[in-house]
């Protein structure tokens, strides 16, 4: 059955707890209402997926095992609270790092829709209703690249990156929430429809 209904996450900041480069699994701490909001977006239909621009590899923070080990603390803590993210996508690179392997402009780094659209092949997924919620400019940016509805979370940048929205001259999420509880739930009511 093909997927048409897919909120796309991201996980600093809006899913767990931005701490700065979360390098080991212990560090990872939900929000509350994190899971709950995934699991009312499971419930409404929606595929959910994680997408996580994890420069922190780029940089030579941390290495691809350990962010394996990170997502899947991610993943165990939803799970334990029944809520399914499909997957964590993640982009490793960055313009200006330290591990050449890694060191490149791609096109997978939000704003750029590389992980989603990996996202789409891998799930047979034809967005018809898209969600994207994080705390950055750059997955507003993301999420209007896809033509999805937007949400900025206050959680993790989020207060600060609305004040330079407020400031003019970017992109404008469709809704402004606390948390991505709220945003989920903003979303699904359809507030914010375009
Ligand atoms: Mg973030
Ligand atoms: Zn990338």
């Amino acid at each position: 059955m093909k997927i048409t209904k897919v909120a796309f996450l991201d996980r600093d900041g809006t899913i767990n707890v931005e701490k700065g480069y979360i390098t080991t699994p212990a560090e990872i701490e939900l929000y509350p209402n994190a899971a709950r909001a995934v699991r009312l977006l499971n419930d409404a239909g929606y595929a959910v997926f994680g997408i996580s621009n994890q420069s922190g590899i780029a940089r030579g923070y941390f290495n691809l095992n350990d962010l394996a080990a990170i997502n899947a603390r991610v993943m165990e803590l939803l799970t334990a609270e029944n809520a399914e993210l499909k997957e964590i996508f993640f982009c490793p690179h960055h313009p200006h790092g330290a591990v050449p392997e890694f060191t490149v402009a791609c096109e997978c780094r939000k704003p750029g829709t590389g992980m989603a659209k990996a996202a789409m092949i891998k799930y047979n997924i034809e967005m018809e209703e898209g969600i994207v919620v994080g705390d950055k400019i750059c997955d507003v940016e993301f999420g209007r690249n896809l033509g999805a509805r937007t949400a900025l979370v206050e959680t993790g940048y989020g207060n600060g990156e609305w004040e330079k929205i407020r400031a003019g001259g970017l992109p404008r999420p469709d809704v402004y929430a606390p948390s991505l509880w709220e945003a989920a739930r903003l979303l699904l009511n359809g507030t914010g429809k375009k």
